[in-house]
């Protein structure tokens, strides 16, 4: 019987521990500004330089001399756009994350 109530007491600690650092967690994204940046990504490895992505989506993508896309720094302002490109990319090489 003692046993049971010691494993209750370590269980409801560890409840309780991790309830408070999932409060903190939360509160402290939710008001210091930090929560997520999005990214747009290309990788290279599956990038066949066809150049769509630059064609349908210019006010987000360019070419490089190289001949590899890139992408804009105003990107996020034209959602259609690069959301157009993403998911018309042949390769799958566009990706979108938001940490
Ligand atoms: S559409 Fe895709 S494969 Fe074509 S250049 Fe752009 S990222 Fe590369």
């Amino acid at each position: 019987m003692l046993l049971r109530k010691s494993k209750v007491a370590i269980l409801v600690s560890v409840f309780v521990i991790l309830s408070a650092f999932l409060i903190t967690t939360v509160a402290s994204a939710s008001t210091n500004g930090t929560a997520s940046t999005p990214e747009l990504l290309i990788d290279y490895e599956l990038c066949v330089t066809c150049g769509w992505c630059a064609e349908i989506a210019p006010t987000c993508f360019g070419i490089g001399a190289d001949g590899y896309p890139y992408v804009k720094p105003d990107w996020y302002d034209y959602p259609q756009d690069w959301f157009d490109a993403l998911v018309s990319c042949p390769t799958g090489a566009i990706s979108y994350t938001n940490y």
